[in-house]
């Protein structure tokens, strides 16, 4: 076996391989409680409950949490832990490491562990999730997004952490919050429900809640974040160079938060902003933008124009 085919087999261990283990047996399953069945009982329960259990109550929970969770992914989990686009002060790093994992996308050292394989080996061999693993034929394509949106979540060989995020694991905080996982996704559908049931007093506000606020929400943001994964490396716009397929993708700039201009995030994956073309809404960059003016953020990766010319595909930048 060649070196590089030994360092990607699941079966090596050591400290320059990709894996350090399996998922075990009880928590493999709960991996598919969370992913499946919730989508399956919204695709049942949604057209049922539309008309009569949604109240407006349920609608401001859903957006308020829709918004703390997903800023606790994309600037928290990703732009902060994974890539450390800006510096954050210890409450402020504490915040954002309880919201990403509120988002209920896995304890944050298997997240960042498994993004930063994402980036090491994008859209090649070794990359966890890329689309592009089974071939161009149209079976293949099909095949390769499902495995990008979702799939590859189901796999049990878990991305090792001491060679992809051996920075987070030496802080005792961190190892801490990774731990707190389970009872922060308790937290993120049982909270909603009380709010919802206090605001209203009544049961069946704490019930419509914990559906929409609770469940729907998990479940859409589940979707967007997966697709940042398998949209935004097949379809869109490729304006910057990278080694890799990923591209910008506006009809989801909104929903995500800026990640969804995952073409520029590729070529400079450091950068505290993503959508950095004129037009280009990043809620995620305008939010570091505030913990700044606070004085809760430091030292972000802010664009810089000559540096965004180089790696435009094109001489100049629209
Ligand atoms: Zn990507
Ligand atoms: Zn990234």
């Amino acid at each position: 076996m060649s070196e590089s085919a030994e360092i990607l087999s699941p079966a090596r261990r050591g400290p320059k391989s990709l894996f350090s283990g399996r998922r075990p047996l009880p928590a493999h399953i709960t991996v598919y409680l969370f992913v499946i069945v919730p989508f399956l009982a919204l695709v049942a329960a949604v057209p049922v409950a539309w008309g009569w259990g949604l109240t407006w109550l349920d609608v401001a929970l859903a957006v308020g949490w829709y918004v703390v969770t997903c800023l606790g992914a994309t600037v928290g989990y990703h732009r902060y832990f994974t890539h450390g686009s800006f510096k954050a002060h210890r409450p402020l790093r504490l915040g954002l490491a309880v919201a990403g994992s509120l988002a209920v996308q896995g304890p944050i050292l298997h997240w960042v562990a498994d993004h930063r394989r994402h980036h090491a080996f994008a859209d090649k061999e070794g990359d966890p999730h890329s689309p592009w693993l089974f071939g161009t034929s149209p079976a293949a394509l099909v095949r390769g997004f499902w495995h990008a949106h979702l799939g590859w979540i189901l796999d049990r060989n878990l991305t090792n952490q001491e060679r992809f995020a051996p920075d987070l694991l030496a802080d005792r905080d961190m190892r801490v919050m990774h731990k707190l996982f389970g009872p922060l996704t308790i937290v993120t559908l049982i909270a909603p429900a009380v709010m919802g049931g206090l605001i209203s007093w009544s049961w069946l506000g704490a019930l419509t809640a914990f559906f929409w606020a609770g469940l729907v929400r998990v479940t859409l943001l589940h979707h967007v974040t997966w697709s940042v994964n398998s949209v935004c490396h097949m379809i869109g716009e490729r304006p910057f160079a990278t080694r890799d397929k990923a591209t910008n993708f506006w009809p989801l700039a909104v929903l995500s938060m800026g990640e969804a201009w995952h073409n520029l995030h590729h070529a400079d994956p450091t950068q505290a902003r993503h959508g950095v073309r004129r037009g280009e809404v990043d809620i995620s960059a305008r939010v570091i933008w505030l913990f700044e003016k606070f004085g809760w953020a430091y030292d972000a990766k802010w664009p810089d124009p000559e540096r965004l010319g180089r790696i435009a595909r094109f001489t100049t930048v629209p």
